[in-house]
């Protein structure tokens, strides 16, 4: 399956061929809607104007399921659409979450992910750490807000010898990431943290899009 999304995180719609069908379960030949990995959840769309309810990741392809059951047939052409609005969010969410994640890293020494996610709604970090982490937020902020301000380019580019595996990229900051991510880090536009408690010795750190 043809991974559109990781050539171009922009492209909202593509024609693609169904190459496999089992009930509501389709697979195609090419897509544009990213199914969750890495944290970051499967894009809402439609294939021929149905609902997909699911993306699954399994092995190369991936298995949307319809909301009815679909009126095409192995071969047909079809027409998949990304709901753009939500996928954009999530763009802003991932990106503004690895930039949160390298500057409390400089600013604190502070390595102990015990999680991460990035829904519409907000994207997360959670941290091993005894003390608030609230502390940071307004150097955090700052710091933050100077990044979206300088507009910078984030590279996103193949493995040179792993198939498959991705790297971000922002001025010194590289880490491997399969997800979709602004091609600029002033498109993330406004940015509000959030602290959470989520149990003993552990803490969150929300990033949410205030705009
Ligand atoms: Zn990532």
């Amino acid at each position: 399956m043809e991974k559109l999304f990781w050539q171009d995180a922009y492209l909202k719609k593509c024609e693609a061929v169904v190459k496999s069908l089992n009930f509501k379960d389709i697979t195609l030949d090419k897509t544009v809607l990213f199914a969750f990995s890495g944290g970051q959840a499967s894009d809402k769309g439609t294939i021929n104007g149905n609902q997909v309810l699911e993306a699954l990741v399994s092995g190369e392809d991936i298995v949307y399921s319809l909301e009815n059951e679909p009126d095409f047939k192995e071969g047909d052409s079809v027409k998949v659409v990304l709901d753009w609005e939500n996928r954009y969010k999530l763009m802003k969410l991932h990106t503004a979450a690895h930039i949160v994640y390298y500057i409390f890293k400089e600013m604190s020494g502070q390595t102990k992910l015990i999680g991460s996610n990035i829904t519409v709604e907000k994207s997360r970090i959670d941290y091993e750490m005894d003390t608030p982490v609230s502390e940071y937020f307004e150097k955090i902020q700052a710091k933050l807000d100077d990044i979206i301000a300088q507009d910078l380019e984030v590279k996103i580019y193949d493995d040179e010898t792993e198939a498959g595996k991705r790297w971000w990229e922002v001025g010194e900051w590289k880490m491997p990431c399969g997800g979709t991510h602004v091609k600029k880090t002033g498109e993330i536009g406004k940015i509000r943290l959030k602290r959470k408690n989520i149990g003993a010795g552990k803490e969150r750190i929300e990033i949410i899009l205030s705009n």
